[in-house]
């Protein structure tokens, strides 16, 4: 019998996209993660947590970064090679539908006999597509909490049981027959499912693998780390997969649950032992309530941590709770999104603030010695033109005059994409928002991903804007945004001018694709011209990365040696 009960694999978006040509665009700009988006759900961790504190063995395998580090890798071998009573794939993010989906078929067809599991919102979403048209996958773990269903599974694999008991799982029994679970654990106490980064450590010690378990490429060079305050969320921007909407239809939660405050700040102090580096506390405080934010703000203040936090702000602040904020901790930073600079759009969008409104409360982050603002803005929204979209541009130009071109304030602007969210109000009626869907099932995402670059695969088109305005807009507002930041001094001009270079070459890639689409009927001929582009993509991609760099955080960031000894010591039981 294996010893591993369970690996856990996260794959690229695309699985071949080492040997591909794809222009995968500017999608993951915002994000540490590179355009194959080799980050893992957070849940890995705490499924891995919650397994081994249950008498399991549990590892991660992040395929994605072992690709992008070792180009020659030769994946079929070490997959090949290994051993576990099963494998899972997580499907979370619709952009990983080729790559976990063909992956998974690999990893069939070398372990034929061995279950496969598939988790996360987009799974939850698909799961009897996957079922149905997915032979690699054996079962679907629905919901946004899957640990304990989990457990149960891996039990009934161990005893070679029929699942017929297990909450959330959707399954093909041994006649092929599709049979779906009740939708019934749904926990409302969620501070037993948390983010143990020292469980990652534990891994890397283990298994003497550093690199399988890197939540990203970079990570060593900027690790990043992030905590869930919650499951589901308390608003319903139109667009989010996981707004309370989605969540009460699809994922059985009818409003979202929260960490107490003291395991939120318990969690942040583990993660602090290991890292100096920054902390992002995903969702809006507030969302629990003024009491549960300021109990959440107290204890951080009293753990007196030296990591920069990151706060999400989900509407407008009022001075009192900037204060507050302001008084929690010495380096802290906001993080808002409001989309445009339009209040009509924003309001359509399911945002629930003013421009003037957002111009007050970053008044009062910078007066406050906030470290630095992020604001993004997005482009595809509904009721968006393209003209608008520049606009946007020339708001942020109006915002920096305003706030005397603080050098604390970090605008961005990305395409909405690859997909609308499975599950999102836009989503389930497009049309209610002006918006004509493209691809509706796994399927059609699936193959859509194959296509050479991220304007093709783009799921929608807008009453405002077609899919190639959509993308040469973007490009245009990227372009301007970054020479505002020349101009106002973010961006040092050498950056900025290599920013510009892979803009352009992105943009000039994107029109040559469509011009070999124009010219070239032979399926078989196209592929050569792409294939004949593939360093330049590569080029263009690396280039418009170093972007990227504006998302860090002031400061140092980097792993604590003493944190690390700590925990090897208690390892070693010395
Ligand atoms: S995008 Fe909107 S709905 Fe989604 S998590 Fe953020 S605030 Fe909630």
């Amino acid at each position: 019998m294996p010893d591993l009960d369970l690996i856990l694999l996260h794959a690229p978006s695309v699985y071949d996209f080492r040997e591909r040509p794809a222009m995968y665009g500017p999608i993951s700009d915002v994000i540490p993660s590179t355009p194959v988006f080799e980050m893992y759900p957070l849940g890995f961790v705490s499924m891995v947590g919650y397994l081994e504190q249950h008498g399991y063995h549990a590892r991660i395998i992040n395929l994605a970064v072992k690709m992008l580090k070792n180009p020659r890798l030769d994946v079929e071998r070490l997959i090949a090679g290994l051993d576990a009573k099963a494998f899972g794939f997580d499907l979370h993010w619709l952009a990983h539908a080729a790559g976990s989906l063909d992956l998974a078929e690999i990893v069939k067809k070398h372990h034929p006999d061995t279950p496969i599991l598939l988790g996360g919102l987009s799974a939850s979403y698909y799961h009897e597509e996957v079922i149905e048209h997915f032979p690699q996958i054996d079962y679907v773990l629905r919901g946004d909490t899957t640990e304990k269903p989990l457990k149960e599974l891996m039990g009934c694999i161990e005893d070679d049981r029929e699942p017929g008991n297990v909450a959330n799982l959707t399954w093909r029994t041994n006649d092929g027959r599709k049979r779906v679970n009740p939708l019934s654990f749904v926990p409302e106490d969620i501070d037993d499912l948390w983010i143990d980064y020292g469980e990652v450590v534990k891994l890397v010690v283990r298994h003497r693998d550093l690199e399988s378990t890197l939540p990203y490429e970079n990570f060593m060079k900027y690790p990043f780390t992030a905590l869930l305050t919650c499951k589901g969320c308390t608003h319903n921007c139109i667009t989010c997969g996981g707004s309370c909407s989605a969540f009460s239809k699809f994922f059985g939660r009818d409003r979202p649950v929260f960490k107490t405050p003291k395991k939120l700040v318990e969690e942040m102090t583990i993660i602090s032992e290991y890292f100096k580096a920054p902390l992002f506390l995903i969702g809006d405080l507030r969302q629990a309530g003024m009491g549960w934010a300021e109990e959440v703000l107290d204890g951080i203040k009293r753990e007196g941590f030296d990591n920069t936090i990151t706060y999400e702000l989900f509407d407008a602040v009022p001075e009192d709770y900037m204060k507050k904020i302001a008084g929690s901790t010495e380096s802290w930073t906001l993080e808002i999104s409001p989309e445009s600079h339009d209040d009509g759009i924003r309001k359509i969008m399911g945002k629930p603030y003013t421009v003037a409104q957002m111009e007050k409360t970053l008044e009062n982050a910078l007066e406050n010695d906030c470290a630095k603002l992020d604001v993004y803005f997005m482009v595809g929204l509904s009721g968006q033109s393209s003209q608008s979209v520049l606009d946007s541009v020339e708001y942020c130009r109006h915002l920096y005059r305003k706030m005397d071109n603080d050098r604390r304030i970090y605008t961005f602007i990305t395409p909405m994409a690859p997909f609308l969210d499975p599950g999102s109000m836009i989503f389930e009626d497009p049309r209610k928002y002006g918006f004509t869907q493209l691809y509706r099932t796994l399927r059609e995402h699936k193959e859509a991903l194959y296509q050479p670059s991220w304007k093709l695969y783009l799921s929608y088109h807008t009453d405002w804007m077609t899919r190639d305005q959509v993308a040469e807009t973007t490009y245009e507002a990227m372009i301007r945004l970054n020479q505002l930041k020349i101009d106002v001094g973010i961006n040092d001009e050498a950056y900025g001018r290599k920013v510009d270079g892979g803009l352009h070459m992105a943009r000039d890639l994107m029109r040559t694709i469509d011009g070999i689409i124009e010219t070239t009927s032979d399926l078989g001929e196209r592929q050569m011209k792409y294939n004949a582009l593939k360093i330049e993509i590569d080029e263009a991609m690396r280039s418009t990365g170093l972007a990227k760099r504006e998302l860090r955080m002031p400061g140092l960031a980097g792993i604590r040696v003493k944190g690390a000894m700590k925990f090897l010591l208690k390892y070693l039981g010395l």
